[in-house]
């Protein structure tokens, strides 16, 4: 089908992309269902010839396919290896009366995560006008998150008087493995926390495959030196995967993997330029992404994907569903709501698409939306969000409908 260019001379014609496999479409909640609309109207279908196979993951649809759906999209994703992912609400219990839900449905990130078995890997969207706090960064760093064990499945105990701590481990065969822990002369406290090799083994190659793919180094960091079994085999398994099957192909890429202590990790990277993949243990990761990421602007402007170890990929926007704008939107008020991340999750997925469908033309696309909505917003068109802290002077802020119809008028340009 020809079509003819909107904004152009007359005279330029295109013709629309053809995908040759469908993305998985997760839909999703609220104002960012409202983006996700817009998104495909204004800046998808009137360039490809958009294939997915639709999954409503809305909270509607969920309670009424009893989650199924959830559980489906996340099936179809290993099918086809790659899927794209609105903002999902997860239920708590105001929700249940606001959407009369038959139960309290677990969070879609974790039932999907929990099939795929992956790594979410963050990476904030730098653009020009928006500074990170930190100077030198120039580059964007990818926090990728363990998101098993440690002390999110521990177990705890309020030591109520003198006594004698032990840590026990109990064989299938019945042999007993026993350390004291501490023996108590007063009250205090107990934690027991675990990982398994499989796990961490499949942490480790998901970092490296996506260090390969974005051609980046790989930073890792425990505390080995304090921690000589627990800590030291995260590093053990790192280095031994990185040696048996990732070593020639990272030299091969010109790219490196970096092990440290923690401590040391946290000293570079405030010294670092960026442009580094950095990887940490469940608890490390889930207080340095906070700091990484509100370090380099907003949540508004950070993409996630999820990548499962035998490398299928689910792109998604950071940020929640937006409530308190979609509020607004139904009280029929003017938005400003960022639709960047998402936009964003859309090019990602659109790219890796086209990588492994060999569709260059696709992954020109992702290139080129991602660069007109980078250039909308250096030219100082932008949402409420990025208006208020942005360098740049003079800057137009849009509602965000026409946030959107502008990253459109810029790639018409491009
Ligand atoms: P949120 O949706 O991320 O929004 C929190 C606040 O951050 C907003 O009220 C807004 O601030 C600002 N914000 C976030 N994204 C923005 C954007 N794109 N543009 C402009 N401002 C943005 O978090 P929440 O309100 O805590 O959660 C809402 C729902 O999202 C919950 O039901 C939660 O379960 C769900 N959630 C889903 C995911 C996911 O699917 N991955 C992740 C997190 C949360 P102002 O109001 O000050 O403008
Ligand atoms: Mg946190």
């Amino acid at each position: 089908m020809r079509r003819r260019l909107r904004g152009g001379k007359g005279e330029k014609y295109m013709d629309k992309i053809k995908m040759t496999t469908p993305l998985v479409e997760m839909d999703g909640d609220e104002m960012t269902r409202i983006l996700w609309k817009m998104i495909k109207e204004e800046l998808l279908t009137p360039y490809i010839d958009l294939k997915t196979e639709y999954y409503d993951l809305g909270l509607k649809h969920r309670n009424e396919t009893d989650d199924q759906v959830t559980e489906d999209s996340a099936k179809a994703t290993k099918k086809y290896g790659v899927a794209v992912k609105c903002a999902t609400i997860t239920p708590n219990a105001a929700r249940m009366t606001e959407y009369n839900l038959k139960e309290m449905w677990k969070s879609p990130n974790g039932t999907i995560r929990a099939i795929l078995d992956g790594t979410v890997f963050r990476t904030p969207i730098v653009v020009k006008g928006i500074e990170p706090c930190v100077k030198n960064w120039e580059k964007p760093i990818t926090l990728a998150r363990h998101a098993y064990g440690d002390v999110y499945k521990n177990t705890e105990i309020k030591v109520p008087c003198a006594g004698k701590a032990e840590l026990v481990f109990t064989a299938k065969d019945g042999t007993q493995t026993r350390e004291t822990i501490h023996e108590f002369s007063g009250p205090g406290i107990l934690q027991g926390i675990h990982n398994t090799d499989k796990s961490v083994s499949s942490f480790a190659k998901s970092c490296f495959n996506y260090a390969l793919d974005t051609r980046q180094d790989l930073w890792f960091a425990t505390k080995d030196t304090i921690s000589k079994k627990y800590d030291h085999t995260f590093k053990d398994i790192f280095q031994e995967i990185y040696d048996e099957e990732y070593k020639d192909k990272f030299e091969a890429a010109g790219i490196e993997y970096f092990y440290t202590l923690i401590d040391d990790a946290v000293a570079r990277v405030m010294k670092a330029r960026g442009g580094f993949i950095w990887a940490c243990k469940n608890y490390d990761g889930d207080v340095m992404s906070d700091m990484v990421s509100s370090a380099f602007g907003s949540l508004a402007m950070m993409t996630s994907v999820l990548v499962s170890p035998d490398g299928v990929y689910e792109y998604e926007a950071a940020h929640g569903t937006v409530q308190r704008h979609y509020y607004k939107h139904l009280k029929g008020e003017e938005t400003s709501t960022n639709s960047v991340a998402t936009i964003f999750a859309w090019t990602g997925a659109l790219r890796k698409r086209g990588e492994l469908d060999g569709s260059k033309e696709l992954m020109a696309f992702a290139d080129k939306l991602e660069k007109a909505t980078l250039q909308t917003i250096e030219e100082g068109k932008m949402t409420k969000d990025l208006a208020l802290i942005t360098s740049l002077e003079d800057v137009t802020v849009l509602n965000s409908e026409n946030f959107i119809r502008e990253i459109r008028n810029t790639f018409e340009t491009l």
